[in-house]
């Protein structure tokens, strides 16, 4: 995992020789953001001008955030690293518990969720200016990542496709980057590294969450993974090319149809894929 981790992080993260180079660690006290924290202190943790920060957004989601995030300071103290928060109602919003009352009556059909990912991305937004860093790292886990892409390809968002991190590759006028070295780490095997260095991690999950339609997407990719494994992988690398598609650093050129040099049916091969086939079976004839 350390060599997948690091390799990710050195295609993603270019640490420019600066008097100091700050990046906010957005933390919530799961296991992925732990272990997220724990590597890029272990890895680039000791260089003297890089600036690590953990970063908690409190939603205000009663019997679960506060828990959660004792262990996200826990784990800064352990580490020696400081430690920021802000709360939805310091950024103007109301507490979570209450944005999911007002939503019942209000009658609105989107879980809270949808509600809640775009408060905590501002959020994460404004501990990062605060504290002027300079890049964002996620802990977004390989499971997360395909999630996101197949929720992506199932409401037609090529845009929020291109959009996803990371961003450091070219990062826009006014975001600072994001980066998510942990994209291709399943999340069983993050599981498993926080228990053995026994991270101060909780466990539970959020009361609102059931609802989201990411939940069924974990356990329709979790399906698809168990009968075909490496889906998780494909679709990511489906993502990255059509982003890299988009950005015109690669090209994938359709050939012209020939006909085929046995058949005489039009193929993009010599040799047409039904002929191909036939070989397989042993039904070739000459
Ligand atoms: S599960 Fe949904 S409501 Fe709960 S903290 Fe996450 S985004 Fe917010």
């Amino acid at each position: 995992m350390r060599k997948k981790f690091n390799r990710s992080l050195r295609e993603q993260l270019h640490i420019p020789k600066v008097d100091q180079f700050t990046i906010l660690v957005a933390i919530s006290g799961g296991k992925d953001s732990a272990v997220l924290l724990n590597s890029l202190y272990d890895s680039i943790g000791k260089i003297p001008h890089v600036r690590l920060v953990g970063g908690c957004v409190d939603e205000g989601i009663a019997g679960y955030r506060s828990p959660s995030m004792e262990c996200a300071r826990q784990l800064c103290i352990d580490l020696g690293i400081e430690f920021v928060t802000v709360s939805y109602p310091e950024l103007g919003f109301e507490e979570m518990d209450k944005v999911v009352v007002t939503m019942g009556e209000i009658g609105e059909k989107k879980s809270p969720c949808s509600y809640c990912g775009v408060f905590r991305r501002q959020g994460i937004n404004h501990l990062a200016k605060r504290i002027g860093a300079e890049v964002i790292a996620l802990g977004h886990n390989l499971d997360d990542m395909a999630q996101t892409i197949l929720m992506n390809v199932q409401n037609g968002e090529v845009e929020r496709t291109l959009r996803l991190a990371p961003h450091t590759g070219r990062p826009k006028d006014g975001m600072i980057p994001r980066i998510v070295p942990l994209r291709w780490i399943p999340e069983q095997e993050i599981h498993l590294l926080a228990l053995f260095k026994n991270l101060p991690i909780h466990h539970e999950e959020c009361p609102h969450g059931g609802v989201a339609l990411r939940f069924r997407h974990r356990e329709n990719i979790a399906r698809m993974e168990a009968d075909i494994p490496g889906t998780r992988h494909s679709l990511l690398r489906f993502a990255d090319g059509v982003k890299a598609l988009h950005r015109g650093e690669t090209a994938f050129p359709i050939s012209d149809p020939m006909p085929c040099d046995r058949c005489g049916e039009m193929s993009s091969m010599s040799i047409c894929k039904s002929c191909e086939m036939k070989d397989t079976l042993g039904l070739t004839s000459n």
